[in-house]
């Protein structure tokens, strides 16, 4: 019965493109196939709404032809399954609206390295993981894009857990409380809100917000926060925030939080000088098992200096080119193998080659990338184009929406995070994302 699955799948192949099918098609595993149902195994629960948007439709329709029967689809999620990365009993998931945050195993202290631009954030992380709550309180560390926040807060609650297991922290992304917080003023009727009240603000005994400046021109959430950050306050329960911005710098922002963001204690991080960058180099390549000499990583450090993540993924893309060449990672193989995607290389993109390549990635009309559809099979390219937009153009958000069709900024800004955000967890769409930015580096 199960090589039926094999055969539809192998039906609808041509019709894929080869990086897409490799991507997305071939990592779906049929796991049994009986009495009318399927049971298929996906990765992530991204690539499994991908697959379920994309793909699913066609080979359930070749299987009925096929099979003479309809079929019903379960999942099994791999990343659920083995969960590596879940070492804390956060809030349960099922049926309330705040599904688990776990903290990224990435991401602890003895993970970070630090250097003179990021020492007192690090060491006020660690003040108030080893005495929470006692002192600092919030904790509010504050920085630009890729340079180490979200891995501080991940590193106080891996330590805080670390010293009371029997604790409740509950991390969150500040979208993420927006998001759990609208979900539970839609439902509406049902008793969602005192769910996620309870998950908010009486259950914690820490509570991790990252990217905080999306609060931003959000009056009823910021409504929300203020009496949350209140409740835990007052009980005595740490609070650490993360904030592209210092409390004074964020617009749109209600006064009475302002100042409660600068209650406790700010630990700034700024861009990490050549030292520091090097060592982070030579940390990354210890942890990856990346061989990696003295020389290239100065050499890559003093080339990649706008922030932590890109160093990062010049790392990885060094590594992965020398891995598929089988070469050595030489000075000069990384002068070659960099030079067509660093920062400097390309000239400025424009927003119209971005939306072109990402229409052509993923087969869409010009049109529907900029118009208003809202289904996933456009929507998706259409956060992308616009993640790229933004990563690969000196345009502001409003400038980016204006091209999308007149889109607001915070559409932009969403988009933005959920590809960023996604990313981190998804090693397909890190590959189209970097795929596609190589086009266009090298077009
Ligand atoms: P931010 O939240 O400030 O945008 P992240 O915390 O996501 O940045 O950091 C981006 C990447 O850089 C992560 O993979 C993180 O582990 C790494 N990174 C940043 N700073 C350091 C550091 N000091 N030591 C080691 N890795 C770092
Ligand atoms: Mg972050």
């Amino acid at each position: 019965m199960i090589e039926l699955w094999g055969e539809a799948v192998r039906s609808i192949e041509p019709k894929v493109k080869p990086a897409q099918r490799d991507l997305w098609l071939r990592p779906i595993e049929c796991v049994s196939m009986r009495d009318g149902e399927i049971r298929l195994r996906a990765p992530n629960r991204y690539h499994k709404e991908w697959f379920e948007d994309h793909f699913l439709p066609s080979i359930l329709e070749d299987l009925r032809v096929r099979a003479n029967q309809a079929f019903t689809v379960q999942f099994e999620i791999q990343d659920e399954m083995t969960n590596e990365r879940t070492p804390l009993p956060l809030v349960e998931a099922k049926s309330t609206p705040t599904a688990p945050r776990n903290l990224d195993s990435r991401y602890t202290f003895d993970k970070f390295v630090v250097g003179p631009t990021n020492q007192f954030a690090h060491a006020a992380a660690h003040m108030v993981a080893d005495a929470p709550a006692s002192k600092w309180n919030p904790l509010f560390i504050y920085g630009g894009v890729g340079l180490g926040k979200t891995h501080l807060l991940h590193a106080v609650g891996h330590e805080i857990w670390r010293q009371h297991p029997d604790w409740k922290i509950t991390l969150v992304t500040c979208e993420r409380f927006v998001t759990d917080f609208i979900g539970a003023i839609r439902q509406g009727g049902m008793n969602l809100m005192d769910i996620f009240r309870a998950r908010y603000r009486e259950e914690p005994d820490v509570l991790l917000i990252d990217d905080i400046q999306f609060l931003s021109n959000k009056d009823s959430t910021q409504d929300e926060f203020f009496h949350t950050f209140n409740a835990l306050h007052q009980a005595h329960k740490q609070i650490v925030l993360t904030c592209d911005k210092l409390p004074g710098e964020l617009s749109g922002l209600e006064e009475r939080l302002r100042s409660r963001f600068t209650w406790g204690l700010i630990g700034e991080i700024s861009q990490p000088d050549l030292e520091t960058r090097v060592a982070i180099l030579k940390r990354k390549a210890e942890l990856d098992g990346v061989p990696l000499t003295d020389e290239v990583a100065l050499y890559m450090a003093s080339q990649v200096k706008s922030n932590v993540r890109e160093l990062e993924g010049a790392l990885l893309r060094l590594a992965a080119r020398a891995s598929v060449d089988g070469r050595e990672i030489t000075r000069q193989f990384a002068e070659e193998a960099l030079q067509k995607f660093l920062p400097s290389a390309p000239p400025s993109l424009s927003v119209e080659a971005i939306q072109r390549e990402v229409a052509g990635y993923f087969d869409i009309k010009l049109g529907d990338l900029k118009g208003p559809k809202r289904h996933r099979a456009v929507s998706h390219p259409r956060m992308v184009a616009m993640y790229l937009a933004r990563q690969l153009t000196s345009m502001s958000y409003p400038e980016i929406g204006s091209r999308f069709g007149g889109k607001d900024h915070s559409t932009v800004i969403s988009a933005v995070r959920k590809i960023e955000r996604v990313m981190k967890e998804d090693a397909a769409l890190r590959s189209v994302v970097h795929t596609i930015e190589d086009r266009l580096r090298n077009t």
